[in-house]
């Protein structure tokens, strides 16, 4: 879903200087990997490009091609309100409503920028964007931002920095490949960027081998104590306090991919990790097959994400939200059964 043909895209870079990439709150890989990847290929197009997120990212992707130059918009707001404000495009990443980027929302809703949209979530709310290219088929943003840099006609653009970030976002999206990743062209982008210069597994090390020793032992204590499995409902939950989260000196990004360790276990159709954080319960899903985690996070806890991906938060107790969650899950029993095979 495209409202726009390519040269109106460099038409539009071609008379504005200063351009803002932004992703969405708590960004992920695809998000960096995207954001990263677009602000290189625009700077090499001679244009003043401002790479943005709401708030801080992973420690695990601090090491990413010219992240140094991302500009947080928690910690510096004024700055950041400004571009917002004085740039004549801004490129939306990987979201798919402008209250996914919190905080940035209102700056730039109010922003008389063009904004473009790229992005693989479903249900995009069009309205928010000025011109949108959206696939929810698409592994990630990164695949699509690839897509999209072709059809700009800028491929040659992609040096190795570019390559590494655009690589990075599908290998995180797709969980090293293996889900998300259903049609050839994701392969053979991932081919065409490690001609250019991406190494697969020292990137694979960089992300997933560089845990604190903290966060491993978080992953043990949550695996062998904090793991609920209810096999009549094919789910599986783990919580986290506060206190729990302390204990193991939590840092940004130290709970993501626990989920996936209880959806791991065979007859397990749908797995949620729920940590508590400052003022909320933040819920992350992930499903096997059909049962769309999307939706039981839109209706239930005021999120969304992918049909096998996606978080929302709940404002009641860590308690309170189990028991809701379950209840959830009771509802959607023969839907979760149904799911995967
Ligand atoms: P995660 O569980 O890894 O935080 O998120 C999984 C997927 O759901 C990601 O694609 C993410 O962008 C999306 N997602 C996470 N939280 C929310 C939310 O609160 N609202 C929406 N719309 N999407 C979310
Ligand atoms: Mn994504």
């Amino acid at each position: 879903m495209k409202n726009f043909e390519f040269e109106k895209i460099i038409e539009l870079i071609g008379h504005s200087q200063l351009i803002a990439v932004t992703s969405h709150h708590n960004p992920d890989g695809d998000a960096i990997g995207s954001v990263l990847a677009l602000n290189g290929l625009l700077t090499s197009l001679g244009k003043t490009s401002v790479p943005m997120v709401p708030n801080d990212y992973p420690g695990f992707l601090k090491w990413m091609p010219s992240g140094e130059n991302m500009l947080v918009f928690s910690a510096d707001p004024d700055r950041c309100k400004k571009i917002i404000s004085e740039a004549g495009v801004i490129f939306c990443l990987d979201y798919n409503a402008m209250h996914r980027t919190d905080a940035m929302c209102e700056p730039l809703k109010a922003s008389a920028a063009v904004k473009i949209l790229i992005d693989h979530h479903p249900d995009p709310l069009l309205d928010d964007f000025n011109l949108y290219y959206s696939d929810i088929e698409t592994s990630s943003t990164a695949e699509l931002l690839y897509r999209f840099i072709r059809g700009c006609g800028w491929s040659d653009k992609i040096n190795q920095p570019i390559a590494i970030n655009l690589f990075t976002g599908i290998m995180t999206d797709t969980g090293s490949f293996s889900y998300a990743c259903h049609y050839p062209e994701t392969f053979e982008i991932s081919a065409d960027l490690i001609r250019r210069g991406v190494d697969p597994e020292y990137l694979h090390r960089m992300v997933f081998d560089t845990y604190s020793e903290h966060r491993l032992r978080l992953l043990g204590y949550c695996l062998a104590e904090k793991l609920t499995v209810l096999p009549e409902l094919r789910s599986a939950y783990i919580t986290l306090s506060k206190e729990e989260l302390n204990r193991f000196h939590y840092q940004p990004g130290d709970t993501e991919g626990i989920v996936n360790y209880a959806l791991s276990i065979a007859q397990i159709n749908v797995a949620v990790i729920m940590t508590e954080r400052k003022d909320r319960i933040r819920l992350s899903f992930r499903s096997k097959g059909d049962f769309s985690v999307n939706r039981l996070a839109r209706e239930h806890f005021n999120g969304g994400g992918h049909k096998n991906a996606a978080g929302g938060d709940s404002f009641v107790s860590l308690e309170e939200t189990t028991e809701k969650l379950k209840g959830i899950l009771l509802q959607y029993k023969e839907d979760i059964i149904r799911s995967f095979k």
